[in-house]
């Protein structure tokens, strides 16, 4: 069984790069297991979508003021 430690490394790696097949499925496992973790990851995807999304927008200080 992972840590949250190492889940928590393993989320943040499965953005960047696939995991290896034990990886994903000791971290699958690991999320069956722990509110905390799927949360994280739910946190992490939902940060990682919004950051893309925002990425075409233009920086807010060139927005209108009122
Ligand atoms: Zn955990």
């Amino acid at each position: 069984m992972l840590s949250c430690k190492e889940a928590t490394r393993l989320a943040s790696k499965s953005l960047d790069e696939a995991l290896t097949p034990a990886e994903r499925a000791s971290y699958k496992f690991h999320l069956m297991m722990c509110p905390g973790c799927r949360h994280f990851r739910q946190n992490l995807l939902f940060l990682r979508q919004a950051g893309e999304q925002a990425k075409p927008m233009p920086p807010a200080d060139t927005a209108p003021a009122e």
